[in-house]
């Protein structure tokens, strides 16, 4: 693979920057889709298990995207329909001011050097459009008041910066004016989606999810296998077995997690941990097959995609007669929990407040959309005395936390995992400052763009993020990373062994995991990874 060290990664010299191939004025729309740094798109099957429109096979390398003879029409009606729909779209079409706070705010720039990552830039690709056709100044002056033509070339341009984009909305905290990025890149992904134009590392999860209940297309035998698996493999660490209930009407609880978590590592210490938790506090819960995954890859295509996508975990809840749902570890999941669910599919007053069942807190922060994560459930039965923790069985590592985009910036969840860290381990230490809780950097793989073919832009997106791991790992000798996204667990690792050698990925709850010690437990060999536990002051634990 190509160095895709950039020779000045915090530069702006665009002439000699080793991102996407040297290129001039920005009027000029044309992109080279550079192998490494761009994902591929998605085939007519994928398109058309999802009733999407123009199913067809087709890569962006073609100089034919054999769009539909009509696609510009399609494009500036959708365009207007959203324009009407969504105040939030004409506000950030309309209010810009250039001030350039945002510019050096995105990893994609950071890394890349290429200024049409700057997120103001980003934006523009779809606001000159909007200026040519929905403006007066636009359509009388054109080029003289920042309008352009919707060419063909300008689709490829918002394939390209669209797709390079991972709607983290760290640039949406540095604009005054609150101008929210992310949003823009999802309008110019959707209007890209009516003419067919999708990536096949969003799609195909998207269908698997659609009609098996998961984006890894894990079918309920398999499902059910690796639940038991993990069940088997606690009673050997722990000597205590756990249940793991699959479509159990009556529970209390729906508990719904990312499928990363039952069938990929490290996510799957993850699930361990949970397991653990909720066998501790005594929780009635149960997993569903079908809606076998927090997730949701809908959110990057369109929200439409997504609302159908969050409908399935609402309609298990309504199915199974639970009262409430927790969700585990995931990213973009509480995204659209928080912030979409409520106007997609809400209210859910179906359900009940979440309770706790083992302390009585009401959360009634929850009270719309009637569920919870994990990490703020955890945190109550901490505070409440409720888990007994030996922090020195993580002596082995020292951690820092990454706060996932998601859930720092979509929800604010911010001191709940750093409270479970710091009861779990004895050495936890934070990056610097302007890379943590809200400013946090992003893994640089979110929003879709985790594929294979991608790795290059993903590692220059991640290159600030890992720059900071790296730092602490120098500094205070850290080797692990904890986090709470399953796409931070599937992607930090690659993006660690490249920039950060030495330093592991692990989940909040496989820390904790270790660290409970759980009523009637058989002496403690291994920690949930199956290596020798560290102990407290070096002595065996007895
Ligand atoms: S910070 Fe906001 S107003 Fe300033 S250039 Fe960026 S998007 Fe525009
Ligand atoms: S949302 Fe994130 S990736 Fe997108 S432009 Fe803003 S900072 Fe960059």
């Amino acid at each position: 693979m190509p160095d895709p060290r950039p020779s000045q990664p915090t530069g702006v010299d665009y002439g000699r920057t080793a991102g996407p191939a040297r290129r001039a004025p920005l009027e000029d729309a044309r992109v080279e889709f550079r192998k490494g740094n761009f994902s591929y798109a998605a085939p007519a099957r994928t398109s058309a298990l999802l009733d999407l429109p123009n199913p067809r096979d087709w890569q962006p390398t073609d100089a034919d995207w054999r769009l539909p003879p009509d696609w510009k029409r399609i494009i500036l009606d959708g365009m207007a329909d959203r324009l009407r729909r969504y105040r939030s779209f004409r506000l950030f079409m309309d209010i810009c001011v250039r001030c350039g706070a945002c510019a050096d705010k995105c990893h994609f720039y950071i890394g890349s050097g290429d200024p049409r990552n700057m997120p103001v830039a980003r934006a523009e690709l779809l606001r000159s459009v909007y200026r040519r056709y929905f403006t007066p100044a636009g359509r009388l002056l054109g080029g003289l008041a920042g309008a352009r033509e919707l060419t063909e070339d300008v689709v490829k341009e918002w394939f390209y910066y669209f797709y390079q984009c991972t709607e983290c909305r760290r640039c949406a905290l540095f604009c005054p004016y609150g101008i929210d990025t992310a949003e823009v890149t999802m309008i110019g992904r959707e209007l890209l989606n009516l003419v067919g134009c999708n990536i096949n590392w969003v799609l195909d999860p998207a269908a698997k999810c659609d009609r098996v209940g998961n984006h890894l297309g894990i079918p309920p035998h398999a499902f059910k296998d690796s639940l038991d698996f993990a069940v088997d493999e606690l009673e050997e660490i722990t000597g205590i077995r756990v249940e793991a209930p699959i479509n159990r009407k009556g529970a209390e609880v729906l508990l719904v997690v990312p499928s990363a978590d039952y069938f990929a590592s490290p996510h799957y210490y993850t699930l361990l941990g949970y397991l653990m938790v909720l066998h501790e506090a005594g929780v009635d819960y149960t997993f569903s097959a079908y809606a076998s995954e927090g997730g949701n890859f809908g959110l990057f295509s369109s929200h439409e995609l997504a609302r159908r996508l969050n409908a399935k975990i609402y309609a298990e809840a309504k199915r199974l007669g639970v009262k409430w749902i927790l969700g585990g570890e995931c990213g973009h999941m509480w995204r659209v929990i928080h912030q979409y669910m409520d106007t997609m599919n809400g209210p859910a007053d179906f359900l009940e407040v979440p309770v706790s069942p083992a302390t009585g807190t009401r959360f009634a922060h929850a009270a719309s959309t009637r569920m919870l994560h994990v990490a703020e459930f955890t945190t109550d039965l901490i505070r409440h005395g409720r888990l007994t923790l030996d922090p020195s069985r993580n002596d082995r590592w020292t951690v820092t936390y990454h706060d996932s985009c998601n859930p720092a910036r979509a929800m604010g969840l911010l001191e709940e995992p750093r409270y479970i860290l710091r009861h779990a381990c004895r050495r936890l230490v934070e990056m610097p400052e302007c890379t943590i809780r809200e400013q946090t950097f992003c893994c640089g793989s979110g929003a879709g763009l985790g594929g294979d073919e991608n790795l290059e832009a993903r590692l220059r997106g991640g290159y600030p993020r890992a720059n900071a791991v790296k730092y602490v790992r120098e500094k205070f000798g850290v080797n692990v990373c904890a986090c709470m996204c399953a796409i931070d667990k599937a992607t930090l690792p690659t993006l660690f062994e490249y920039w950060a050698p030495g330093v592991e990925v692990a989940g909040v709850h496989e820390l904790l995991g270790n660290a409970i010690v759980m009523k009637g437990e058989k002496p403690r060999a291994t920690d949930l990874r199956g290596e020798a536990l560290a102990c407290r002051d070096g002595a065996a634990d007895a």
